[in-house]
């Protein structure tokens, strides 16, 4: 057990991100500095500066052409721990407003322009960003470093995609304690929700429809007194908030042609503005019947006005809403399991507050009352500060026993013979911490050596799976083919670590190697990615300081203006003096925003001194100070 200082949970959302602490025997969900308890994944790069979170979302409609290089980390999060040839990526980026480019291992990077440098940041990097955001809130809040964390990612990310993951938290400068899957963790707070609140006991099966704002999520868990075990997983990686939003932008963009004769779609700004709009109004029609979109001069200057009703908004959405049932019908399918078994059916994820959503959900499952009492965008970090609790050992004993059980997400097996094809050795949706064995046979007469090659994935042929690392058995004794044994085995650890072995058997060589499985990182490059990051953090502090020297500057003329002009005692030729030392600094400002931080400051002493001595009385006049 590891106890190094607090742990917090985070759940890294595809579009929003939380982070939650156990505190005073329960867990607190963080606000950031606006107040709000979910921080949007995004990042924007501007000629001067970078912005994370909630300022990189505002910015968003004002600077489209900036931000939507990097802003994403939905874009980012779906990258993550894949390669850049990947049939998958290629599809993805049809749908990306920015570049994409392919490093010399395969690796996809998102190109963007920061400070007028083109600059380009694996996924890995970005997701680093947003997760260096919420340790900053958590440490603002506890007034204190925080160094670990458990890490949510969706339950459909593979394995590589989990250890990119962790590297990202490694370049954050976070220890993950551990990597826990959504509706797990998600089930975890439920779980605990339920102990506090009952004595319940015996197992329950246990549904979690997690409806978010670019995937949607569908899991069953098995929840008794002390465990949480995903039985099967089934899930949508591109429909969520999002994609509600559009068809209510599609919508708009269509009035507002009619209304005006004008395609506002020409404009990215406006679109950007319009978008924003959809989503403040999609919130809105989750509590009320009505609401309407009113944004001052959208498109040549024309004001628009919109009534939008919340049965046009389930219109326009229906049969979004209804795919959902498809793939929770899809998922009891897997688990084998008939809908009327399901005890609890639990919303996470900011989407499932759409009241149709909820409607339809409770038809399926013939009137159940839904389980709402744990906040939707909450419930995934609420979770994670649990788990993170247990591990670091500051729990309470009201958790301690809870055990979690994850499921591998992708089937994960051999090439043996060099046919091409998969021999599935963990199947999908298996429990671990697990090992298996299985042996294999050699495939020709005085074989050599063996490649073993180790794959995830679902498709019959390795070369449609992905690749996850390889090693070679060698120096095999000369035996006739099918002889030689060749004993594989897999091991799963808690945290999602897979090691595998392979021992020659009959020989009893000890040539057995294993491979453990990891990002797509090295030890090196993470390093340097870390340097990097303190790089760019500490030129975001530089640039908040400088905008803070140049305030203040700004300010002590503007006072020093109001003294002298309101000062009878004054001469007019003194006036005229100051008046053109005022004018003079402030065109220095306007000239030199790229000057240094001391320079601003040497300036205003400069301003002071001549002050102190033309206005009588100024000198004790304090210039303000921003830090
Ligand atoms: P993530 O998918 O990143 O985990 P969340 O679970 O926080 O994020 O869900 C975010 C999505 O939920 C966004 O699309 C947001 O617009 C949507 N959302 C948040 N609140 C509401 C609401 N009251 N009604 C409808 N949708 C909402
Ligand atoms: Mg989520």
């Amino acid at each position: 057990m590891v106890n190094n200082g607090v742990a917090v949970g985070i759940d890294l959302g595809t579009t929003y991100s939380c982070v939650g602490v156990w505190q005073h025997d329960r867990v607190e969900i963080i606000a950031n500095d606006q107040g709000n308890r979910t921080t949007p994944s995004c990042v924007a790069f501007t000629d001067s500066e970078r912005f994370i979170g909630e300022a990189a979302k505002n910015q968003a409609a004002f600077n489209p052409a900036n931000t939507i290089f990097g802003t994403c980390i939905i874009y980012a999060k779906r990258l993550i721990g894949r390669k850049f040839s990947d049939s998958t990526v290629k599809d993805d980026m049809k749908f990306w407003p920015f570049t994409v480019v392919g490093d010399s291992d395969d690796r996809p990077k998102i190109v963007v322009n920061y400070r007028g440098v083109e600059k380009r940041f694996l996924p890995e990097e970005l997701s680093a960003m947003v997760l260096c955001k919420m340790k900053e809130i958590a440490e603002e809040y506890l007034g204190k470093e925080v160094k670990n964390a458990v890490v949510t990612v969706p339950a459909h990310f593979s394995d590589s995609q989990r250890q990119a993951t962790k590297d990202a938290a490694r370049i954050a400068g976070l220890n993950v304690l551990r990597i826990l899957v959504e509706p797990t963790a998600a089930a975890i707070a439920y779980g605990l929700d339920q102990k506090l609140t009952s004595s319940s006991s015996g197992e329950k099966i246990v549904l979690v429809f997690d409806l978010g704002g670019g995937t949607f999520d569908v899991s069953l868990l098995n929840i008794t007194k002390n465990s949480c075990k995903v039985l099967a997983t089934a899930g949508d990686t591109h429909l969520g908030g999002e994609d509600f939003d559009n068809r209510l932008l599609k919508y708009l963009v269509e009035e507002f042609s009619r209304k005006h004769g004008k395609d506002i779609s020409k404009s990215a700004k406006s679109l950007r503005r319009l978008r924003n709009a959809c989503e403040k109004a999609k919130r809105v029609l989750s509590h009320s019947a009505v609401t309407t979109v009113d944004i001052e001069s959208l498109y040549e200057g024309i004001d628009y006005h919109a009534k939008i009703s919340q049965a046009r908004f389930e219109a326009l959405n229906l049969d979004l809403f209804r795919s959902c049932l498809d793939t929770v019908e899809k998922c009891l399918k897997d688990a084998e399991i008939d809908k009327n078994n399901v005890q609890e059916v639990v919303l996470v994820g900011g989407s499932t507050r759409i009241p149709k959503v909820q409607q339809l959900l409770q038809q399926f499952f013939n009137g159940k009352e839904l389980c709402k009492n744990i906040n939707p965008e909450e419930a995934v970090a609420y979770g994670a500060a649990v788990q993170a609790a247990i591990l670091s050992g500051e729990g309470s004993q009201n958790i301690k026993n809870l055990m979690v059980l994850d499921v591998t997400p992708q089937s994960l097996g051999i090439e043996v013979h060099n046919d091409g094809l998969m021999e599935v050795i963990i199947p999908r949706n298996t429990t671990y911490p697990i090992s298996v064995e299985q042996t294999f046979c050699t495939g020709y007469d005085g074989q050599k050596y063996v490649r073993i090659g180790v794959y995830e994935g679902e498709m019959p042929r390795v070369a449609d799976n992905n690749l996850l690392g390889e090693f070679e058995l060698s120096g095999l004794p000369p035996a006739p083919r099918g002889k030689d044994e060749i004993l594989v085995t897999f091991t799963i650890d808690a945290n999602g670590v897979l090691i595998v072995f392979a021992e020659h058997k009959i020989s009893r060589l000890k040539n057995s190697i294993k491979i453990i499985k990891g990002g797509t990182l090295s030890e090196e490059e993470i390093e340097v990615m870390v340097k990097d990051a303190e790089h760019l953090k500490a030129e975001d502090e530089e640039f908040r300081k400088k905008v803070k020297a140049i305030l203040a500057f700004e300010d002590y003329i503007q006072n020093m203006k109001a003294i002298s002009q309101s000062n009878c005692m004054l001469e007019a030729s003194v006036k005229d003096m100051l008046n053109y030392y005022f004018k003079e600094a402030t065109e220095w400002i306007n000239s030199n925003k790229d000057a240094a931080i001391y320079e601003f400051k040497y300036k205003t002493l400069q301003l002071e001194s001549i002050c102190n001595k033309l206005i009588p009385g100024s000198e004790g006049m304090e210039i303000e100070e921003y830090e």
